[in-house]
C-alpha cells in the first residue's frame, strides 16, 4: 500500500483521479522547463534560511526557529494553488504533532512576495484527518474514480490518460 504523502494531498485538492494515477506509480512527463523554474526558484530565494528536510513522506523547504516557535515553510511558484499548497502543509504540520513535534506553517510565494500563515488549529486537524483518510480510500479502489471534467484537466499531465 502506498503511503500517503504531501504530493498525494496536493493531488487530492485538484483531482481524487489524480490521486488514484500517482498511487500506482504513473508518473506523467513534467516538462524541462517547469522543473528548471521550480529549481531556480528554489535556489535562488530565501537562500539564507533554506534548511530542506526530508522524511518518508514529506519533503520540507524551509526549516527555522521564529522566537519560541519552529516554522515549517513552503515555496510556491504562484499562489494559483493555495488551497492545496495550504492543505499539503497542514499535513506536514500534522505528521510532526505525531512525531511529538510542535510547529507552525508559512506558505511562500518569493515571485509574488508573499507569505501566508498556516496553523494546525483543531479544525484543520479534523480537516487533514479526513484527507487522508479518503486518500487512503481511494489508493484501495480497483479502478480511478469516473473522469470529470475540470478547469485543471487541459494543464494536467495526465489529461493523455482521461482524453485526448
Ligand atoms: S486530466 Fe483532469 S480528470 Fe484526468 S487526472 Fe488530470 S485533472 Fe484529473
Amino acid at each position: 500500500m502506498v503511503k500517503v504523502s504531501g504530493y498525494l494531498v496536493q493531488s487530492y485538492m485538484i483531482c481524487r483521479r489524480q490521486v488514484w494515477f500517482y498511487s500506482r506509480e504513473v508518473i506523467p512527463y513534467q516538462g524541462e522547463d517547469l522543473l528548471e523554474i521550480g529549481r531556480l526558484i528554489h535556489k535562488g530565494s530565501y537562500k539564507r534560511e533554506k534548511k530542506e528536510i526530508e522524511f518518508e513522506c514529506f519533503k520540507i523547504d524551509i526549516i527555522k526557529n521564529k522566537g519560541s516557535n519552529l516554522v515549517i515553510a513552503e515555496v510556491k511558484k504562484s499562489s494559483k494553488a493555495m488551497k492545496s499548497a495550504r492543505m499539503q502543509l497542514l499535513f506536514y504540520l500534522y505528521k510532526l504533532k505525531q512525531m511529538g513535534v510542535s510547529a507552525k506553517g508559512e506558505l511562500l510565494v518569493p515571485k509574488e512576495r508573499k507569505r501566508e500563515k498556516v496553523e494546525l488549529t483543531e479544525e484543520a486537524e479534523e480537516e487533514i484527518r479526513n484527507v487522508i483518510e479518503d486518500i487512503k480510500r481511494i489508493i484501495s479502489m480497483p479502478a480511478p474514480p469516473e473522469f470529470k471534467k475540470s478547469r485543471y484537466c487541459n494543464k494536467c499531465a495526465y489529461k493523455d490518460f482521461c482524453f485526448s
